[in-house]
């Protein structure tokens, strides 16, 4: 029996989501902190060659394949560390990183994808989005920012809209990072406390903490309505720090090596007369 990718550990599966049901101090696909670390010098390697190849095809062969990480979760949740760490070994040169706030006066004005369109990744890049559209179906809905009637014909659009994303070779994967909320108050009370983290605490987090629950049954119906085979949801259990970051830096890895990244072979260069004209310079 083959041991299942991780993409096959964590990938929502069909039907009812219930994240009360994941363990957020889990570590399904790795038995030890030891272990995941030691992966970890390997993976990053792997993570750089394959972003290299992605790349290179793109630019010899027009191929426009790209890879876009998507990334969710609460405050606290380790949004920022999966960027930097996650991610190490990927050249920052072909990454590109949106991170999405709350709509500025200009963004409101429009569709609310208009902003995520502007920042899907070109051909050979690697997009990471630190929050997406699902604020849109997540925030929007527990904040009460829309009414019904303007957020929920939403999933129906990000549905359209990543599919298209899908059609012009964009391999999405999307990722909530799911901790607990006792996890939560013990990170955000250490913000108060510590001063090389006070900076980021934000009173308007409390306000989100209060509505929990509410958040939890917009996650879970936004996994449920979202999760296509096109663009599948994975929920990574994001208590312990080591997890996260190795299970977000695999899940990328492994939809790189489902793209076959072949170097380009370039045909068009006659490499015998080059040799020979290096040879003789
Ligand atoms: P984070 O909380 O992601 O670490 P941060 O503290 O730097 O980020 P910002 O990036 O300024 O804060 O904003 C994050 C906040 O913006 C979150 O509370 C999120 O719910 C909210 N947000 C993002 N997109 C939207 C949206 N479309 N509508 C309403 N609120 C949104």
């Amino acid at each position: 029996m083959s041991v299942p990718s991780l993409r096959e550990r964590l990938a929502v599966g069909p039907g009812r989501v219930d994240l009360g049901a994941i363990d957020p101090s889990a570590t399904p696909g790795v038995k030890s902190r030891r272990r995941a670390d030691d992966a970890r010098g390997q993976l990053s390697t792997e993570l750089g060659d394959l972003q290299e190849r992605l790349w290179a095809r793109s630019q010899c062969e027009g191929d426009r394949q790209r890879v876009l990480l998507v990334l969710q979760g609460m405050d606290t949740s380790g949004k920022d560390g999966a960027i930097k760490r996650g991610l190490d070994g990927a050249n920052p040169k072909w990454l590109h990183l949106a991170s999405f706030g709350p709509p500025t006066d200009e963004e409101q004005a429009h569709h609310f994808l208009w902003r995520i369109r502007r920042q899907v990744p070109e051909p050979g890049m690697i997009g990471v989005f630190d929050r997406s559209h699902y604020e849109d179906v997540i925030a929007v809905r527990v904040k009460g920012l829309a009414p019904e009637d303007a957020w929920r014909p939403r999933f129906e659009e990000i549905n359209a809209f990543e599919r298209q994303l899908h059609d012009d070779g964009v391999s999405i994967v999307k990722v909530m990072l799911h901790i607990s909320r006792d996890y939560q108050r013990e990170r955000q009370l250490r913000r108060l406390e510590r001063i090389d983290k006070r900076w980021k605490f934000n009173e308007g987090d409390l306000d989100d903490r209060d509505r929990w629950d509410e958040f939890m049954v917009a996650y879970e119906e936004a996994l449920e309505r979202c999760n296509t085979s096109v663009a599948p949801w994975y929920v990574v259990p994001a208590d312990r720090k080591w997890y996260r970051t190795w299970a977000v830096s695999l899940l990328v890895v492994e939809t790189l090596r489902a793209l076959d990244l072949r170097y380009p072979e370039r045909p068009e260069l006659d490499i015998e007369a080059l040799r020979a004209r290096l040879l003789a310079s």
